[in-house]
């Protein structure tokens, strides 16, 4: 193909990967294969071992790199094993700068595991550039950022960030999972890793878990491919191929899910029983400048803030259409409740601090009609106001 600078929703289709050289078949092949024959005693060929490397795995690691615009893409068997083998750059003695609300998993796999093994953290509110330089240490190796964060949506100034890290020496590591590159290149705001759950919007379905992560420097993709080959963590061939097939209509998921989350959040500040609504979308979010400035939208997720718990509860029972569930990023509209879900790692008073409290509710938006969320929300919410008007008489 030439080397025409294609647009992001061509690319998705049109890559390096796009039919099967040996067939021309249009999808890639799914290779089961764990081990591959050796036809020569001294020089063996490209694969051996597919825990070391296999062309499924290897063609989505392709994309991703291509997607994100870095070198060399890694698969892993969910997002916090891409997270926990990114994390095993670090040596004892290391220092971590981290996100105060970044996701559970990673909030458990810093504070009850590295801590372990003598690798330190501090939490840092990213959107506080004095306070994110206030915490660097000596010994800090690595500034890890989730932007937008979650539950909470804050957003974080990856270049800001990423040149405090470069000039502490430390490596600058983006979760990217809300966003995705068709929203966002943390590579060329001078992140060194972008790491993914691409169980989330990447494959798009609520079918399959799945990690990945990117760098754009060589000597670095060769720590972590080595680290990925020595904890093993390893995406499976099938999970790769469904990651692939979800990737494909990427942009215009997100493209949808975006227009719908923007007009559902425009309605829910509309609200009286909602007190506040959390999404970068909106004017009069504290980061949205910043947000406009690195992206190319503020996503598909949003958080809500009903006036009680009670009106909480009410709520979550009554609405028909979004599933209630962990997760985001499906087809389908999938609402959480992020105190008991996503951040149940969290112990209570550490929630209540960052601001997720028991009336929080997040909301990913799927492919629904938006004005059918819209409606299914109003139903509700009229039904719970005509209940607290019968309950005041
Ligand atoms: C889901 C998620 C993860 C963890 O990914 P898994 O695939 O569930 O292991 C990490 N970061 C963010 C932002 C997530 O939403």
């Amino acid at each position: 193909m030439t080397d025409h600078d294609f647009s992001f929703e061509t690319k998705l289709l049109h890559n390096q990967h796009k039919f099967d050289p040996a067939t021309g078949g249009v999808s890639v092949p799914i290779q089961h294969a764990s081990t591959f024959h050796q036809s020569d005693i001294d020089q063996f060929g490209k694969y051996d071992y597919s825990r070391s490397g296999n062309p499924t795995r290897e063609a989505l690691e392709d994309i991703i790199a291509e997607l994100e615009e870095g070198t060399h893409g890694f698969a892993f068997s969910s997002g916090m094993a891409a997270i926990s083998t990114a994390f095993l750059l670090l040596s004892a003695g290391d220092h971590i700068v981290i996100s105060e609300d970044v996701y559970g998993g990673t909030f458990r796999m810093v504070t009850s595991v590295l801590n372990r093994f003598n690798i330190e953290h501090t939490f840092v509110d990213m959107t506080d550039l004095e306070s994110v330089k206030a915490a660097v240490q000596p010994n800090t190796r690595a500034i890890y950022i989730e932007t937008p964060s979650n539950p909470l949506l804050k957003v974080t100034d990856i270049q800001a960030v990423c040149d405090i890290a470069k000039k502490a020496g430390a490596l600058s590591f983006v979760d990217n999972t809300f966003l995705t590159p068709a929203l966002q290149k943390p590579l060329n705001l001078g992140a060194d890793v972008v790491l993914h759950s691409a169980t989330k919007f990447l494959s798009g379905h609520s079918d399959v878990v799945a990690g990945l992560a990117v760098v754009k420097d060589p000597e670095l993709a060769a720590r972590l491919g080595s680290l990925q080959n020595s904890f093993g963590a390893v995406l499976g061939v099938q999970d790769a191929w469904l990651v692939m097939r979800g990737l494909k209509t990427l942009s215009v998921r997100m493209e949808h899910s975006q227009k719908g989350a923007e007009k559902i959040a425009a309605y829910l500040k509309e609200q009286p029983l909602v007190k506040k609504v959390y999404y970068p979308g909106l004017a009069d979010h504290p980061q949205h400048a910043i947000q406009k400035g690195q992206s190319l939208g503020a996503g598909a997720v949003l958080s809500f803030e009903l006036e009680s718990e009670e009106i909480f509860r009410s709520f979550v029972n009554t609405v028909e259409l979004p599933v209630f569930a962990v997760s985001l990023g499906a087809v389908e509209s999938i609402l959480s409740y992020p105190a008991k879900m996503s951040h149940a790692a969290m112990p209570a008073d550490e929630r209540e601090k960052r601001g997720i409290t028991n009336s929080l509710l997040r909301l990913s938006v799927g492919l629904e009609n938006p004005d059918d969320l819209i409606k299914d929300f109003d139903a509700a919410l009229v039904n719970i106001a005509k209940g607290e008007a019968i309950a005041a008489k």
